[in-house]
């Protein structure tokens, strides 16, 4: 017993203090990062909503079982794991008193019935993990595999010593039964078959089997905490932290104003020289930043949904984590030395991480790539894959802020968009005049708002840029007008007095350009007494749901399908003409993912007569990009194959007539991909690509609305 106790205790003390320091040192350097009152605040505000997303996330592990195979064998060793901590208190009593017992349940035989089918269940999860990864091999598969660019040999050694932990815990259980020490009097079905295999062996050698295996079992778990702490599995701890202090509902939908020191930031006042602007070294991140780096669990299923990555593009959401993860850890000696002098007597190699870029070229022993940096269309998969609640979205609009603001560094091409929103208003620089010729030939007037909206109108219908401007796109604005027209709902729309949202500024790291224009619409949404919005671009949508009430614009906001759909399910607009065609709908990432809008625009396909609706494989919250969000609309895709093209692709295997959507982004990339495949006579002439809205109005018009 004595020997049990010494080395027993001795590696739990030796363990506990690796494990310890490390953990003392991760969170020196997370705290290194910038406060987020914010996120403390959120909590404080609403701790049932953390609760929930807890019980909801990390509990119920919700986000993990969207994969059905992968997410029940995590549930399986999670729980297992839950479970088998009453067998770590066993083994531990097991050191001073060798017929220990848990007090008050530590003979019911249920509980040993319980502590063994979680440990056959935690085997069972690992064999299917290692399955799961050998089928997946990034050896074999490339990039295809979500285990490209992961730490593959830590993830198996972390699978090999899961085994170990179950091997060594039936190992003495079942030594236990033959020497009379185990509590349980029967139901530890897997440690009494084990207990038969050990009891020829006579009883003397099961006790030393006994002493030896349950040492082990202490050894195994042990180990396994050191691991834990330096490896990827950190997330075992740091998951239920990650989660609780993300973003809600998570991190999509508005992006966060830019904060300094904890407080949003002033363009007036902000002093370059000692506010921060965006992210521009690791330690700009906040600490809630610099968590999401510690909980990436490698597992790629961001990778695995990326556009940009599923085109050949060198932008991969996990990678960009886990370099800026390799970063922080390996200038982590710096940023915690304390003082100038510490600094000067850290090895060179720390030295020279510190000066690395955070974004710059291989040359420039960049962290980030620029080519990784601008390739992200912010359509929000990676978000919302992410089993731990990662923001990456927020992380590379903070870096694209310090590129923009500070450094002058953004694709070149982007330029020419952002002067025309800085001076005209809109991405093409077109002018105010312009924003009414979209209303040329329409039977009736649509009222421009002159002062206040009046009582007698109930929306505001937000145009759009694109949907004023742009000439494809301005057959779904009046397409809309003339629903919402027929079905004698009262609209009005600000004509010239409507700038760009300021979205793609924003999405292009622009925040002051962005504040410049969302400060004058809320101004003058406000000043016309404007309370209910249809907006017919997801991307306003977005915006001016999401992101305008920081700015004091609180709003009704509703895009044009959830309108639609509801005036056809109550009768106010009755689709009759017959469209008899097989169509194939995809959802736009910010109407779609960003803001869960998925149901109303296919109710309306189910309401036409004769449409024969059929899914893209990848659809509604798995739904690809067109490639148009995150600014990419003003941005060369020089690398890898075009993201509308992959699109239309995917499309094209549903042989549709027709391809819907209900974001005017959308209408145009897609459009220009089925242009450039019939070009080739890889789609036929017939194939269009249009609104939501334009089929509705088809069908309820029974002639196609004038211009379209
Ligand atoms: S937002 Fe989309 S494009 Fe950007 S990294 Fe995530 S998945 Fe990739
Ligand atoms: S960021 Fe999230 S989804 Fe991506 S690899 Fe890390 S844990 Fe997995």
């Amino acid at each position: 017993m004595a020997l049990r106790i010494v080395i027993g205790l001795a590696l739990t003390v030796v363990a506990f203090a690796i494990a310890g320091r490390r953990l003392w040192w991760l969170y020196r350097l997370a705290t290194s990062g910038q406060p987020a009152p914010e996120r403390i605040q959120a909590l404080r505000d609403h701790p049932g909503r953390g609760a929930e997303t807890e019980i909801a996330e990390v509990l119920g592990q919700r986000k993990l079982l969207k994969w059905t195979v992968p997410g029940i064998a995590h549930v399986m060793t999670f729980w297992g794991f839950l479970v088998l901590i009453l067998t770590i208190i066993e083994a531990y009593g097991a050191l001073f008193d060798k017929k220990f017992a848990i007090p008050l349940i530590g003979h019911w035989a249920f509980i040993g019935f319980i502590e063994d089918l979680f440990a056959v269940a935690v085997l069972v999860g690992i064999v299917v993990f290692a399955v799961i990864r050998l089928r997946n091999d990034p050896r074999r598969e490339g990039r295809a595999s979500r285990f490209a660019g992961s730490h593959n040999g830590a993830a198996w050694l972390v699978l090999v010593l899961i085994f170990g932990v179950v091997a060594t815990l039936l190992l003495y259980r079942g030594a236990q039964i033959n020497t009379g020490d185990f509590p349980y009097p029967h139901g530890a079905f897997a440690s009494e078959i084990v207990g038969g295999w050990l009891a020829p062996l006579g009883s003397s050698a099961n006790m030393g089997i006994e002493t030896a295996f349950i040492l082990a079992q202490l050894a195994v778990i042990l180990g396994f905490l050191v691991l834990v702490v330096y490896s990827k599995h950190l997330h075992i701890f740091l998951a239920p932290l990650n989660v609780l202090f993300s973003r809600r509902p998570n991190g999509l939908r508005g992006l966060e104003p830019m904060r300094s020191n904890g407080k949003v930031l002033d363009f007036e006042e902000a002093d370059p020289d000692t506010d921060v602007f965006g992210i521009g070294k690791i330690e700009d991140l906040t600490w809630k930043g610099m968590l999401d780096l510690a909980t990436c669990t490698e597992c790629g299923r961001c990778q695995s949904q990326c556009p940009a990555w599923a085109t050949g593009k060198p932008l991969s959401p996990k990678m960009l984590v886990l370099n800026l993860r390799d970063h922080a850890f390996a200038k982590a000696p710096y940023l915690l030395a304390g003082s100038d002098e510490a600094r000067e007597g850290l090895p060179e190699a720390v030295r020279q991480e510190a000066e690395r870029p955070l974004v710059g070229t291989v040359d420039a022993h960049g962290v980030i790539d620029p080519d990784v940096l601008w390739a992200c269309t912010n359509c929000g998969a990676c978000v919302n894959e992410c089993p731990v609640d990662i923001e990456h979205i927020d992380h590379i609009s903070g870096m694209r802020r310090h590129q923009v603001l500070i450094e002058s560094e953004f694709p070149a091409e982007a330029s020419g968009m952002l002067k025309n929103l800085e001076n005209k208003g809109d991405p093409w620089g077109m002018g105010e005049s312009k924003r009414t010729d979209w209303m040329d030939g329409l039977d009736f007037v649509v009222p421009v708002i002159d002062g206040t909206i009046g009582d007698d109108i109930e929306y505001l219908f937000w145009v759009g840029c694109a949907g004023a401007l742009e000439d494809r796109a301005k057959k779904t604005t009046r397409a809309i007008a003339e629903l919402l027209h027929t079905a004698d709902v009262s609209f009005a729309v600000l004509g010239p007095a409507e700038t760009c949202t300021g979205d793609p500024a924003r999405r292009m790291g622009n925040e002051f350009v962005y504040s410049m224009l969302a400060q004058q619409n809320v101004e003058t949404l406000n000043e016309a007494g404007v309370r209910k919005i249809i907006a017919s671009c997801p991307h306003c949508f977005n915006t001016i749901a999401n992101e305008y009430p920081q700015l004091g614009g609180n709003y009704e906001v509703m895009h044009h399908t959830q309108v639609l759909a509801r005036l056809v399910a109550d009768g106010k607009l009755t689709p009759v003409t017959p469209i008899e065609e097989k169509i194939t709908y995809h959802d736009p990432c910010f109407l779609g993912r960003h803001n869960k809008v998925y149901t109303p625009p296919r109710e309306i396909m189910e309401r036409v007569p004769g449409v024969q609706a059929q899914e893209m494989h990848r659809c509604k919250e798995r739904g690809f990009c067109c490639g148009a969000g995150g600014a990419r609309m003003w941005m060369e895709e020089r690398i890898g194959k075009r993201i509308n093209a992959e699109r239309i692709d995917e499309a094209l295997g549903t042989d549709p007539d027709t391809i819907s959507t209900g974001c005017p982004f959308c209408l145009v990339m897609l459009g220009d991909a089925v242009s450039a495949k019939q070009a080739s006579g890889e789609a036929k002439e017939s194939l269009e690509v249009v609104d939501v809205a334009q089929l509705l109005s088809r069908a309820v018009t029974a002639q196609p609305p004038a211009g379209s």
